[in-house]
């Protein structure tokens, strides 16, 4: 996935989709996200002010005020980043799980928006996978507004400025190297890290069918130089456990095709994370799959912040864990 790989799929936990991109740390922390302002591109629909401090759009209650972008018809909410994050925390992680993952992940999430800012453009930030999900008021829960409330201000930082962030449902056993699974220059703390505090998801281990259509096509035009497919191996984990490569057998030859292409190929739901044990063709054509985890599985590990919570973690002990030699400070 060239550069956007730095927007990777995670899990479908409590049945929303999130997506988390990487950032950089290149901006130093300077403005208090108390009063710091987002501004969030919405879209081309509907907008009735409440009051001055709520609107309508597409129906839907939002925090904040609401302007068109002047030539372009699209309406820009700005919104104060905690109320943003009211909202966006409770579409990342659901509202039950302790409130010591809560907090993480409300960091997190304010550790993203506080590097987004663009001046460069009418808006920082999009409401969608591609940033966060931001849906405003309705999706707003006392947990979560807590978890917000309990952390205000606070990101993870590194050295002088802020930590590039990663998260995903559910790491597997170990958590994914940034420069494994995106390229780039390694960082310290996202290096990866044991986990096995993920155990309660359903997508810990997982065995899943690749059909033998959907092997063909991951072997595109070296299809016809490996013949009759005999069998498939794994080869070249990296420090995780990932391997790097699928090797393709058969009649007539082999072929070695980049994991991360396979998944991409087969789709993010055949295949739902990258850590594979095991593939053994069947006799029909199709491969069973056996796997662990839920994501790209680099930095934080929802689930395992789950566990780590219930062993006594408070947030940022579990940030420290996943994004080791970091630190949680009130910007
Ligand atoms: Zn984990």
């Amino acid at each position: 996935m060239k550069r956007s790989a730095f927007i990777a799929a995670t899990a479908a936990i409590a049945g929303s989709c999130t997506l988390a991109r990487p950032v950089h740390a290149q901006d130093d922390p300077a403005v208090s996200s108390q009063v710091q302002a987002l501004r969030v591109l919405l879209g081309s629909g509907r907008v009735q002010t409440i009051d001055a401090q709520t609107f309508l759009y597409e129906g839907r209650r939002y925090r904040g005020t609401a302007a068109v972008l002047p030539g372009t018809g699209q309406v820009v909410s700005t919104v104060p980043v905690e109320q943003y994050l009211y909202s966006v925390v409770s579409r990342e992680m659901p509202r039950s799980w302790p409130s010591e993952s809560l907090q993480a992940q409300a960091i997190l999430a304010r550790t993203y928006v506080l590097q987004r800012s663009n001046p460069n453009r009418g808006y920082d930030l999009v409401p969608s996978q591609a940033d966060q999900v931001y849906t405003g008021m309705d999706a707003e829960a006392p947990q979560t507004s807590a978890a917000v409330d309990a952390t205000a201000g606070q990101a993870l930082r590194f050295g002088a400025g802020f930590a590039s962030i990663a998260y995903s449902s559910c790491c597997g056993g170990h958590t994914e190297s940034s420069a494994e699974a995106w390229g780039g220059k390694p960082l310290p703390y996202l290096s990866g890290v044991a986990c096995d505090y993920c155990k309660d998801s359903s997508w810990y281990r997982w065995t899943q069918t690749v059909n033998a259509s959907a092997l063909r096509s991951t072997l595109g035009n070296q299809a016809d130089a490996v013949g009759d497919l005999q069998s498939i191996s794994l080869d070249s984990p990296d420090s995780s456990g990932r391997a790097r490569f699928w090797i393709f057998t058969g009649s007539a030859g082999t072929a070695r095709v980049r994991a991360s292409d396979v998944r991409r190929l087969a789709g993010s739901r055949v295949l739902p994370s990258l850590l594979v044990s095991s593939v053994q063709l069947q006799p029909s054509g199709d491969a069973l799959v056996q796997g662990a985890g839920l994501g790209h599985g680099v930095g934080f590990c929802q689930w395992g912040a789950r566990g780590l919570a219930k062993t006594g973690g408070d947030g940022a002990a579990i940030l420290a864990y996943y994004f080791p030699g970091t630190s949680v400070g009130t910007v």
